[in-house]
């Protein structure tokens, strides 16, 4: 096969484990990263079903688990920290809520990287400005001002992605599903070792912390904007600047009680604040010609999920492996990358039952009736039932494509 020039545009989870892959079957592969440094820690991310396997045949497995949270579980707490329902990791076969392999988004990007380095370059701190394609290849500019031939670019950048802005049609493509989510570090401890504990409140909020490896814990705070939701929070675009951020959190969790004051107090402080409106990608295809995206660029699914990592890590393994099986032709790998992709894409982007109400329930009636229905899931006969969803929704029968 002849090796291709391939661009890969961001280097979060999908865009460095494609780049591993196809910098190990002898393409010449570049990944331009717009963020100059790394980001490390950022909010937790589980690896499911068969995600786990793409990770065993890069061999990076043991790495991750070595990097792992090792979770205890999630809890829902109340008003005064009091346990309501404890959900343990162990729950619907280790792929519930809480995932059995739950890791740092940036540790997992890192480990990533660390292991494509030694087969592609990479170009950081710089970003696409326009792409034109032509019968052989597509001609890039860079911000940095340089132009570049390619055969093949990949757009890996996320939800917000600018390769689908510039190469694809698609202004609706991002749909917001009516909630805001913001996470940050803290030094708080967690309340109890190895627990991720989960507080809601009448108005659509819900304030969480999960443990960190260093003691401290990431803080989560996220509200729903759409009917239901508290005074502040109702109708909320989400402010630009940081300053602006901040007071519109501290207004829709005012009167929130547990430790969302504390949190509060705390936000500030953390140097990884970050917050954004929830959202999925839907889009009819993931191709033009010789432009194709990969992860939360082609199908977000949204953190509601838990899957957008795991569909990040299998989309990247699907799209090397049908670019070897066809040969290098993209118009056979394309096609096909997207028949593996779209049925294990469509039970992925299935949000959770109730949605967002679900995750963010309206009134103390409401949260009551969500924490009893959780307790009646996790008891025995349901949670075997329970068990069989989640392995369905995330069961995918990964092609083998040999190893490269
Ligand atoms: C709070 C939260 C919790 C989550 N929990 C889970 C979970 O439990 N399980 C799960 O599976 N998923 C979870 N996710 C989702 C998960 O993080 C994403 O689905 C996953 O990271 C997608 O990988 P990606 O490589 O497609 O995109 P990203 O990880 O977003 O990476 C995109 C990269 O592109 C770079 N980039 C952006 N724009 C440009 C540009 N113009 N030029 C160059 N580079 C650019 C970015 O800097 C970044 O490095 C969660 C997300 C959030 C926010």
């Amino acid at each position: 096969m002849t090796a291709l020039k391939v661009l890969i545009s961001g280097s979060g989870i999908a865009g460095p484990a494609l780049g591993l892959w196809l910098g190990r079957a002898g393409h010449d592969v570049t990944i331009v990263e717009r963020d100059m440094e790394a980001r490390t820690g950022g909010q937790a991310v589980d690896v499911r079903g068969a995600a786990r396997t793409v990770l065993e045949r890069m061999g990076l497995m043991a790495d991750v688990i070595a990097a792992g949270l090792h979770e205890a579980g999630f809890a829902y707490v109340g008003r005064r920290g009091d346990v309501d329902v404890r959900v343990p990791v162990t729950a619907f076969g280790g792929d519930g809520i809480v995932a059995e392999v739950e890791i740092f988004r940036g540790a997992l990007s890192e480990i990533l990287r660390d292991a494509a380095l030694a087969h592609v370059t990479e170009r950081r701190g710089d970003s696409i400005t326009s792409l034109v394609q032509h019968e052989r290849g597509v001609r890039v500019a860079f911000a940095h001002g340089e132009e570049q031939e390619f055969d093949l670019v990949v757009g890996a950048e996320g939800t917000r992605s600018q390769v689908r802005r510039l190469a694809f049609d698609a202004p609706t493509a991002v749909r917001p599903i009516g909630a805001i989510m913001s996470y940050f570090s803290t030094p708080l401890s967690a309340p109890e070792r190895g627990w991720f504990h989960m507080h809601s409140a009448p108005g659509r909020r819900m304030a969480a912390v999960r443990p960190n490896l260093d003691g401290g814990t990431t803080a989560l705070l996220s509200f729903a904007t759409g009917a239901g939701a508290a005074a502040a929070a109702r109708g909320a675009v989400l402010p630009r600047t940081l300053a602006d951020q901040h007071a519109l959190l501290r207004s829709v969790f005012t009167g929130v009680g547990w430790l969302a004051p504390k949190l509060l107090d705390a936000m500030p402080h953390a140097s990884d604040f970050h917050v954004d409106e929830l959202a999925q990608v839907r889009l009819g295809g993931w191709s033009r010609g010789r432009i194709v995206l990969v992860g939360d660029a082609a199908h977000s699914p949204s953190p509601l999920t838990g899957m957008g990592t795991s569909l990040a890590l299998v989309g990247a393994y699907v799209l090397a492996g049908e670019l070897t099986r066809a040969a290098g032709d993209h118009r056979i790998a394309f096609a096909r990358y997207e028949q593996v992709m779209r049925d294990y894409v469509r039970r992925g982007q299935q949000l959770p039952p109730g949605g967002v109400d679900g995750f963010l329930p309206r009134t103390r009636l409401a949260i009551g009736a969500r924490n009893a229905s959780m307790r009646a899931m996790t008891s025995p006969p349901l949670s075997r039932l329970m068990s069989r969803v989640f392995s369905q929704s995330d069961g995918f029968d990964l092609p083998d494509y040999g190893r490269p």
